[in-house]
């Protein structure tokens, strides 16, 4: 990966890097073209990262297809599909990780003590093997985004970070590899996160802006699905992740729920 990117750089190329965990979709295709824009050699990096996933969550069964992944990138004219092995990512005795100690402690951090660790270590390590002049990440994971955005910051990494938007589904569902976990009930009901987030933008289309009256509308909407048991849905500073009050420019409303046997999560920008 390292020769092939040297490569490229000798050549006066920019290369981008777009990391996933496979299983692709829309949403993964419109950050490959993004960077397919901005740079001239695009690297997908495909790794179900085990050390982002706490005990008892998915990594086992989290839906990998290779051969499908790979005619993909094909398609979309990936310059190398970087597909490691996890021995070969981890040394079995690896001692170092990366904490981001303000920004992981709440919303997704909460419930998943450790996952962000995970993500900053794995995303480090991918940004000083592949070397990329830009990484494109997804603002569906409106917290990693904002945690990797500190990473390259706070560690003088020289990766340009830009975000590509949420590409949901023809009825509002946020695209996510673990949308084939649901059965097609619990696919209705999941639609009541983007229902929500929609119902709140709005709202705020027509000028509402105190953040109380912008909760109590998504809640209302989640109080219809008993069935989908929420692990958060909170109001957020854009960048600092903190949590807001009163009235406001700009703000993040942010929602994690179980649906059936996938943990979903959404977001929606407003504002900013
Ligand atoms: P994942 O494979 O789920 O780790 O996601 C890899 C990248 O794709 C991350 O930067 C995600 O934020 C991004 N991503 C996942 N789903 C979507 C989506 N529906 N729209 C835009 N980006 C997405």
């Amino acid at each position: 990966m390292r020769s092939r990117v040297t490569a490229w750089r000798e050549q006066g190329e920019r290369v981008g890097l777009v990391p996933t965990m496979g299983s692709l979709h829309e949403g993964h295709l419109s950050l490959i073209r993004l960077a397919a824009r901005e740079t001239d050699r695009v690297v997908v990096s495909l790794f179900v990262n085990p050390t982002q996933f706490g005990p008892g969550e998915d990594y086992e069964s989290y839906p990998r297809d290779f051969e499908r992944d790979a005619a993909l990138c094909r398609a979309e004219n990936v310059a190398a599909l970087f597909a490691p092995p996890p021995e070969e990512m981890y040394a079995a005795d690896a001692s170092i990780t990366i904490h981001e100690g303000r920004l992981a402690d709440g919303l997704c951090g909460r419930s998943r003590p450790g996952h962000f660790d995970g993500v900053c270590t794995v995303v480090a390590k991918l940004f000083n093997i592949v070397q990329p002049h830009v990484a494109v990440f997804g603002e569906k994971d409106y917290q990693q985004l904002a945690i990797l955005r500190r990473l390259v910051r706070d560690l003088d990494i020289p990766v340009q970070i830009l975000a590509g938007p949420i590409v949901r589904e023809a009825d509002g569902l946020a695209m996510s590899s673990r949308n084939r976990y649901l059965s097609d009930a619990d696919r209705k009901e999941a639609l009541c996160l983007s229902e929500a987030l929609g119902r709140a933008r709005e709202l705020w289309d027509e000028g509402e802006r105190d953040v109380v009256r912008l909760r109590d509308a998504a809640g209302e909407i989640f109080a219809k699905h008993p069935s989908v048991t929420i692990d958060y849905m909170e109001t957020v500073d854009p960048e600092t992740l903190e949590s807001v009050s009163g009235e406001v420019k700009q703000l993040v409303i942010a929602v994690a729920a179980q649906v059936g046997p996938a943990r979903l999560i959404d977001n929606m920008v407003l504002g900013a």
